[in-house]
């Protein structure tokens, strides 16, 4: 599936090492700050939780998502989960370190309100109870370590970030429907543009392919060609502007459906594929046939044709085939055509009304 989060998960996760070096200069700010000003910062314990901690557990989160991120093997659903945990550990281990400050405890809303962006419901309730979960483990860490960083106001702080994250939920709910229909609606146009694509292939009157698909399909059989064969068969009415100028042009469209069910009958089987590259000129692209047997093929088409009787029409149409398989010596699709095209031009010369092929 294609991974349709990839930018936006990256921006992600641009943003929280964005944020983790921020946080690391603040620490060095703080440090700094505190080493000069306050009594007994000099101790081991404040240089680790204020500075070393965060730094060193922060970029290690970093260093980690960025190597989940970058793997090409990883599925797309586990780099969003992993971008959605990176935040919450992120604010995890900040939160704790720096509950002092009873602003940092806000930041738990900010990956409950991202995770509605992947418009993934197991992924929005994975980071809600989890933000829930790590909010309550600052708090107790908090309350464990009660010297020399411990939050004044713990309990204050602790029902302010429940609420927080509360707050965030619900304006998640609201972000992720509106995601939701965003890409509904993308969804629509895409298959809307699908069928559009798919409707250009097709020639309106007889739904085969057209005269552009024919070449599209034609010429990416003859690139992705190995050793299996690959056989065309050009096809024209014989004596057609007759037909048109003595019965009129609805009796010569009758003429070219007739051709064109046969041909579905007798040649489409999933794999071949019957285009119509001009007015009452067919093609059939035989992948993995040989010559002989789609000669086969066409002599059976021809014979039914043949066969076929109309109202308005005494005696019956036919119709010149050339067909030729792909020689092992490298050929363009032009080529390819043109020298089925010219068998066809044999057929014709021979007294049409047969399949040559070469
Ligand atoms: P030949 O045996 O040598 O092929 O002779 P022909 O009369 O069939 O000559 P040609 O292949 O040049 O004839 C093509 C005619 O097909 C001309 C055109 O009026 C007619 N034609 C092309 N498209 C259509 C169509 O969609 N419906 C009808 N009724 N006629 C068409
Ligand atoms: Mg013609
Ligand atoms: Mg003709």
């Amino acid at each position: 599936m294609e991974d349709r989060f990839k930018n936006l998960r990256n921006q992600a996760a641009r943003i929280v090492t964005i944020l983790v070096v921020c946080i690391i200069l603040f620490s060095i700010g703080l440090y700094d700050f505190a080493y000069a000003h306050v009594e007994g910062v000099r101790s081991f314990v404040y240089w680790r939780f204020m500075f070393g901690l965060p730094t060193t557990v922060n970029l290690m989160i970093i260093a980690a998502m960025w190597f989940i991120l970058e793997s090409p093997n990883i599925k797309a659903k586990v780099k969003n989960i992993t971008v959605m945990y990176v935040m919450l550990l992120v604010c995890f281990v900040t939160i704790t370190v720096f509950q002092r400050f009873s602003a940092s405890f806000a930041m738990y809303g900010i990956p409950v309100l991202f995770s509605a962006v992947f418009v993934d419901k197991k992924i929005a309730r994975m980071t809600a109870a989890n933000a829930f979960f790590f909010n309550f483990l600052s708090y107790g860490i908090g309350k464990l370590y009660t010297e020399p960083y411990q939050c004044p106001d713990a309990e204050i702080c602790f029902v302010i970030s429940t609420t927080c994250i509360a707050i965030s939920c619900v304006l998640s709910i609201v972000l992720f429907h509106a995601m939701q229909d965003n890409l509904a609606a993308l969804n629509a146009g895409a298959a809307n543009n699908e069928s559009l694509e798919k409707k250009l292939e097709k020639d309106p009157m007889t739904g085969l392919y057209n005269h552009s698909a024919f070449y599209t399909h034609l010429d990416r059989l003859v690139k992705e060609r190995n050793d299996a064969p690959l056989s065309l068969a050009v096809v024209d009415i014989d004596n057609f502007k007759r037909i048109n100028d003595t019965y009129g042009h609805n009796n010569g469209d009758e003429v070219i459906l007739r051709l064109t069910h046969i041909m579905r009958e007798r040649c489409e089987d999933g794999n071949n594929c019957v285009c119509r590259y001009g007015g009452e000129e067919f093609a059939v692209i035989f992948p993995n046939v040989k010559v002989k047997q789609a000669k086969e093929i066409m002599d059976g088409v021809l014979q039914e044709f043949r066969e076929q009787r109309y109202d308005w029409l005494e005696g019956n149409v036919t119709f010149s085939c050339g067909i030729f398989q792909l020689s092992a010596y490298r050929m363009s699709s032009t080529e390819f055509f043109r020298v089925a095209d010219k068998m066809l031009y044999q057929a014709k010369h021979s007294g049409k009304n047969q399949c040559v092929s070469g």
